[in-house]
C-alpha cells in the first residue's frame, strides 16, 4: 500500500540555501528512530566498541551487494557505471585523527542514493533494528547477541557524517549529518566517488576510538571474518 509506504517516510521538515549556494534540506527522525537511537545509545555504554564491528559489517555488505549486483547483470557493468567509478577496488578503510577526535570508515562497495540514504539510515524499517526493539523488551542483557546496526555509532558519537555515493551511473554524492537527537540534514557533495564515508566526532569520554593502535586491536577482531581487505591507516583523508 503506497500510502502506508509514505507515512512511514522520515519528514523534511524545512530546507534552507547556505550562502554557498549548496540547498540543505532537514529531515526529522520517526518517532520510533528517536526512541531507539536513545535505547541503542542507553544500553551499549558499556559495550561501546561495537560501534566498530556494526560499521564495519556495514561496510562489508556493501561491497558484498556491489559484487553481487556486477555478477548478477547480464549487461556489461562499464555500461551502467561511470568509468572512473568502475575501476575502484574493493576495499574498507579505517583511520583516526586524534587531535580532531575522529573515527573514520570508507568503503568503496554499493553505496547509497538520496531515497536510499533517507529511508535506510533514518527508519527502523531494518530487521535488525526491530529484533534490537523486540528483544529489549524480553531481556536487558542482549547486547552483543545481534546487530543493533548503524546507530550504535551514535553510542560514542556527538555528531556522524556520512557521505555516500551510489555505484550507479551519474549519481551524485550525499552528505548526511546528525547529531542523533531527532534530526538530520543532508546536502550534495563532492568529497566522494563510489561507496560510503563515516566519520564518527567522537564524545570527549570516547576519544579511545580515535587512537589508532587501540581502533587496530578492535578492528582486527572483526576484520578477521570480512572478504575484503580492510587498510587501517593512520591519517586521516
Ligand atoms: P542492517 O545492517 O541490519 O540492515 P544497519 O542499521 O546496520 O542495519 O544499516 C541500515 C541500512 O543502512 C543497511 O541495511 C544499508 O541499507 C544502509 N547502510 C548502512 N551502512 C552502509 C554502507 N556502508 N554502505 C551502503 N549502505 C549502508
Ligand atoms: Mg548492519
Amino acid at each position: 500500500n503506497i500510502n502506508n509506504n509514505v507515512s512511514i517516510k522520515n519528514k523534511k521538515y524545512f530546507s534552507d540555501n547556505n550562502n554557498s549556494g549548496n540547498n540543505i534540506e532537514n529531515y526529522e527522525f520517526k518517532a520510533e528512530t528517536k526512541k531507539l537511537l536513545q535505547i541503542v545509545a542507553h544500553s551499549l555504554y558499556t559495550d561501546k566498541e561495537v560501534f566498530v564491528r556494526e560499521l564495519i559489517s556495514n561496510a562489508s555488505d556493501a561491497i558484498e551487494k556491489l559484487r553481487f549486483t556486477q555478477n548478477a547483470s547480464s549487461t556489461n557493468i562499464e555500461s551502467s557505471v561511470d568509468d572512473e567509478k568502475s575501476v575502484i577496488p574493493f576495499f574498507i578503510k579505517i583511520s583516526t585523527d586524534s587531535e580532531k577526535k575522529l573515527f573514520i570508515i570508507e568503503d568503496s562497495g554499493i553505496g547509497m542514493t538520496k531515497e536510499e540514504l533517507i529511508e535506510n539510515l533514518g527508519t527502523i524499517a531494518k530487521s535488525g533494528s526491530q529484533n534490537f526493539l523486540k528483544k529489549i523488551k524480553e531481556q536487558n542483557d542482549i547486547i552483543g547477541q545481534f546487530g543493533v546496526g548503524f546507530y550504535s555509532s551514535f553510542v560514542v558519537s556527538d555528531k556522524v557524517e556520512v557521505l555516500t555515493r551510489s555505484y550507479e551511473k551519474d549519481s551524485i554524492g550525499y552528505h548526511w549529518q546528525s547529531d542523533g537527537s531527532g534530526t538530520f540534514s543532508l546536502k550534495t557533495t563532492d568529497d566522494i566517488i563510489r561507496g560510503t564515508k563515516i566519520i564518527c566526532h567522537l564524545k570527549d569520554n570516547c576519544t579511545y576510538y580515535s587512537d589508532i593502535q587501540n581502533v587496530r586491536k578492535i578492528a582486527e577482531k572483526f576484520a578477521a571474518f570480512v572478504n575484503f581487505p580492510v587498510y587501517i591507516a593512520d591519517k586521516k583523508q
